[in-house]
């Protein structure tokens, strides 16, 4: 069996790894690169779409999902396979994504008239999204087998990253490959703890947060309220950018239990300002079920983390512009979770320059993006083409990752009984930095660079 690193390889954006046996070819995800990298989408895929069988999706991020629509629109005729939760979500991100591809185009097709160039073509559009879909055709649930053609089969366990995730345990050719997806962080509200990995040949494992610990959740909690009350007190408003899966229902889930508890204004007006963040959300509460213990008692006594008094959803793009004159006493929650497009944009250029106001980021901020910028200080930003000072408080609380930190990476991949261990998913930086803990205890672990390839 050969593995192929072609994406995800020493950065966080673009996870797909080749497999090829004799008789099976099959991806492990196929996503998009983002920020930085977002070039790399553009170029051809280093094989042929029509030769893959399969592509195991371990979850409905876009930087793991993406791709598959322009893998259908250049020949891929396989199955894909992901559990139902990460099928539904996987529909309306991709939608989202064809949305703002066909946007982003028509923007750029208008500055090329003008200079005589031919129109671009974007990635895939919403006719594509929709015909990936009709290939998600094998569901699968956590810890039962599925026998694949030619002697594969693939057993999905809980990653406790994001509704739906998955690891993926692989067997082909008498030998066991497991790819940790995305692993999650433990003790997280919604999501279940991550599942230990079965004995394998070959453990692939991402390793975002391999050079740095999270604070706990509940640290990460206490500094949100702070902030929220900081700024609340002061006759401001709070804005949070934030993705549109998972997170965005996990800061909800937390404001609605400080809400609930009195520990933040009960006169506050919270508002969820992310269509694809609203749609997602339905998408959780059909899926109440999949949650964590908490979560599923919550849904027991009919209580709903997304409905609640405070709570207010935004419908159209007027409403969202009514809140960019209202002044304070409000947390907006909003996409693009890096800033790096949506509705945030525009609340970002009304409020960045208010000293009464705050953005609290709780997510992941990739180089090249607007959110990175403002995290690292600029003292002014670039938004909507015109220059606004951050005048606004900013805080990044990273306790609120969907990902394992360094300490739980590196317990997670020593309680595994691995052959060998390949580090992928991350910056180099924090690559090396898992792998010098790993090696400190005893395990080797290699790193490979886009293309690079290994034999099982
Ligand atoms: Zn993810």
């Amino acid at each position: 069996m050969r593995i192929t690193f072609l994406g995800a390889a020493k950065t966080v954006t673009g996870s797909c790894h080749l497999v090829e046996t004799d008789k099976v070819r099959l991806l492990l995800d196929c996503g998009m690169y983002q920020g930085h990298d977002s070039a790399r989408n553009h170029e051809p895929f280093p094989f042929d779409p029509a030769g893959i069988d399969y592509v195991v999706l371990t979850h409905a991020h876009l930087d793991h999902c993406g791709l598959i629509p322009k893998l259908v629109r250049e020949g891929f005729r396989g199955h894909v396979i992901s559990t139902r939760p990460t099928a539904d979500i996987a529909k309306l991100i991709l939608l989202d994504a064809a949305h703002l591809q066909e946007e982003e185009v028509e923007r750029e097709a208008r500055r090329a008239r003008r200079r005589g160039e031919p129109p671009p073509e974007p990635l895939f559009d919403v006719g594509d999204a929709l015909e990936a879909m009709d290939h998600f055709s094998i569901r699968i649930e956590y810890g039962r087998e599925i026998a694949l053609d030619h002697e594969v089969s693939v057993v999905f366990h809980d990653a406790g990253h994001i509704l739906g995730s998955g690891i993926v345990e692989l067997h082909a050719e008498g030998k066991t490959v497991v790819f940790s997806g995305d692993l999650g962080s433990w003790d997280r509200p919604i999501v279940r703890d991550p599942s230990p990995s079965p004995p394998c040949d070959l453990l692939i494992s991402e390793g975002t947060y391999g050079d740095r610990p999270h604070r706990s959740f509940s640290e990460s909690v206490e500094e949100f309220r702070d902030a929220i009350n900081i700024v609340l007190g002061r006759g401001g408003s709070v804005l949070v950018p934030s993705f549109a899966l998972e997170r965005t229902q996990e800061v909800l889930y937390v404001l609605y239990e400080l809400w609930r508890k009195g520990e933040i204004p009960q006169e506050v007006r919270i508002v969820l300002d992310s269509p694809l963040g609203s749609a997602v959300t339905r998408v959780f509460s059909k899926y109440s079920d999949w949650f964590d213990v908490e979560g599923r008692e919550l849904f027991s006594r009919h209580e709903n983390p997304f409905r609640f008094p405070a709570l207010s959803v935004t419908r159209t793009a007027e409403d969202s512009k009514r809140l960019n004159h209202a002044g304070g006493g409000y947390i907006i929650v909003a996409g693009s979770g890096m800033c790096t497009g949506g509705r945030i944009v525009h609340h970002l250029r009304h409020r960045l320059w208010r000293e009464e106001d705050g953005v609290v980021f709780v997510g992941y901020q990739a180089r090249g993006t607007l959110g990175r910028a403002i995290v690292e200080g600029a003292k002014t930003v670039r938004v909507l083409g015109e220059e606004v000072a951050v005048r606004a408080q900013v805080w990044t609380i990273n306790g609120f990752s969907a990902h394992a930190d360094r300490n739980e990476l590196a317990h997670w991949i020593t309680a595994t009984e691995a052959g060998r261990v390949v580090l992928v998913h991350g910056e180099e930086h924090a690559l090396t930095a898992l792998a010098a803990d790993l090696a400190s205890r005893g395990i080797e672990a290699t790193i490979p660079s886009l293309g690079d390839s290994l034999e099982l």
